[in-house]
């Protein structure tokens, strides 16, 4: 089996048994992206736990590379931090806008280098990066959300500062 056919044999079984598909609760932030020139379209949902990937689901419809290309996005960002997955987001990005023209380190990727042909047909790399671009969309919003979240519960004690009513201490009590 040559090195593009095991390529597409990876995708087709993302495709066909997409890995954490469906909507699940609960989640943070919900978006919807689609890329017109294939038709793809992703309903996404994002989990975070502080700033750990507790959770991806998504409904997807589209090619098979925009949904292989979902399932293998889901698998490499869950359980990671934010900032983990986003920069593994940043090298599957590199390795789609190389033209092919690029050494994948499976490491970092695992079934992700699969896409590396994909790269070599610009039509299809937005078909690639669909389910990405949701998840660092989706990311940011539950970030973001997580954060004024914090700020209101920093401030809350400040508005409970009011006064309250004296102790009187008891001298018998306090020796
Ligand atoms: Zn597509």
């Amino acid at each position: 089996m040559s090195v593009e056919q095991l390529y597409q044999e990876i995708i087709l079984d993302h495709y066909r048994a997409k890995h954490h598909s469906g909507l699940r609760d609960p989640y943070e932030a919900e978006v919807t992206h689609v890329n017109p020139s294939c038709g793809d379209e992703i309903l996404l949902r994002v989990h975070l736990d502080g700033e750990r990937v507790a959770d991806v689901s998504y409904d997807a419809v589209g090619c098979s590379i925009s949904q292989a290309s979902t399932s293998v996005m889901a698998d490499l960002v869950i359980g990671k931090t934010v900032d983990e997955a986003l920069a593994v987001a940043s090298v599957f990005s590199d390795m789609m806008h190389s033209q092919g023209d690029y050494a994948p380190d499976e490491d970092v990727l695992e079934d992700g280098i699969a896409f590396l042909g994909v790269a070599q047909f610009p039509a299809r790399v937005k078909c690639a990066l669909l389910g990405w671009s949701a998840w660092k969309d989706a990311a940011a919003r539950a970030l973001a959300l997580a954060e004024l979240v914090e700020a209101k519960t920093l401030a809350e004690p400040v508005e409970a500062a009011t006064p309250a009513e004296p102790v009187e201490a008891n001298p018998e009590e306090e020796s």
